[in-house]
């Protein structure tokens, strides 16, 4: 590994400066996907910016919203009160994610910005659009079984990754806003904008600007306290990405549903939401004929590559268990 300089600020602006001064200097908080990026030298910063001495811990009820500061760790997000009274989702989302391990070393913030787990990104010997742009993608023609099936709309997609998080799925389906602050002031980014199809820039994942720190994540307050299910199919229960997982949030009044959110996970380069399957589910009936016909039409788009037709199955299926499970349909 290559050496760095290493600082612990304790004050915001101190931290920005720091990393806005300098274009090799990186935000560093639980270090759970960087000091991996670092070791296999797929990330080779100047200057690490540690900045787990910043007050950005809290997890606070506002007028309106939950908020959840950048540095609160997976775990303790997962088992907070009012994260389990308010948005159970979220929780649940989040257990599903890494190890017990990780999540205690994992921030909210550095899972909003965790790297894609496509093996050929992690090796060096292999062309890869997002480690090195135009170099190729060693996925179009290898073992392609994890990427994407859906936001692949280009005749020639620069990258067909998908994106690892769980916790952002639910947060996906949640609405959440992201704060973050930069040289300039602070600017309040959408979920559904934070981060990036690949396009022509497949090496940036998301909208940040270099020196950009998030401060939190808000959540506003949803009727989703109940009805709720995500749903992750895995190739080992233990520890693993998801093939596809499913985040499903109902309200539900006298069996019929007023409102749903439904967004996928390991179907795209980053979390996808179904707008149009969210409106079809609307004053509808809870039945498995509903749930099923809305799957179905969920996935009219997607796309198989050469060794992932199965998740063209495998992603209907996840939705209707999804909803079956959020409705309480044995
Ligand atoms: Fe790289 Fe994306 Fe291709 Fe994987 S899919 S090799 S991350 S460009």
């Amino acid at each position: 590994m290559k050496t760095f300089q290493y600082v612990r600020p304790t004050r915001l602006k101190d931290a920005i400066a720091a990393v806005s001064a300098d274009p090799d200097a990186r935000f560093i908080a639980g270090g759970t996907n960087l000091i991996d990026l670092m070791k296999r030298g797929l990330a080779a910063p100047e200057k690490l910016v540690d900045i787990t001495g910043l007050p950005l811990k809290k997890i606070e009820q506002k007028d309106g919203f939950i908020r959840i500061g950048a540095l609160a760790l997976n775990s303790e997000v997962a088992k907070h009160r009012l994260i389990l009274e308010k948005i159970p989702l979220l929780a649940q989302a989040l257990n599903a994610g890494a190890s017990g391990q990780l999540r205690n070393m994992a921030t909210v913030g550095g899972n909003l910005l965790q790297r894609t787990r496509c093996p050929y990104f992690y090796d060096p010997v292999f062309p890869c659009n997002k480690r090195q742009p135009s170099s190729g993608c060693a996925a179009r023609e290898g073992i392609n079984r994890t990427h994407a099936i859906l936001g692949q709309n280009d005749a020639n997609p620069s990258c067909l990754a998908v994106h690892p998080s769980d916790m952002c799925v639910a947060l996906a389906a949640l609405d959440a806003t992201i704060l973050v602050m930069g040289p300039t002031g602070e600017r309040r980014i959408p979920m559904g904008d934070f981060h990036r199809l690949p396009g022509d820039r497949p090496d940036r994942d998301t909208i940040l600007e270099h020196g950009e720190l998030i401060l939190a994540v808000e959540i506003p307050d949803l009727p989703f306290t109940q009805t709720v299910h995500y749903l992750k199919i895995r190739d080992r229960a233990s520890y693993a990405f998801a093939l596809v997982s499913v985040a499903v949030a109902l309200e539900v009044a006298d069996h019929r549903i007023k409102t749903a959110r439904l967004a996928m996970g390991g179907v795209a380069h980053k979390p996808w939401r179904f707008p149009e399957a969210e409106k079809a589910l609307e004053n509808q009936p809870v039945s498995e004929d509903v749930f099923r016909q809305v799957a179905g039409g969920a996935m009219r788009d997607a796309k198989a590559l050469e060794h992932n037709a199965f998740k063209l199955t495998m992603a209907p299926n996840a939705i209707l268990q999804a909803l079956k499970t959020a409705a309480g349909i044995l």
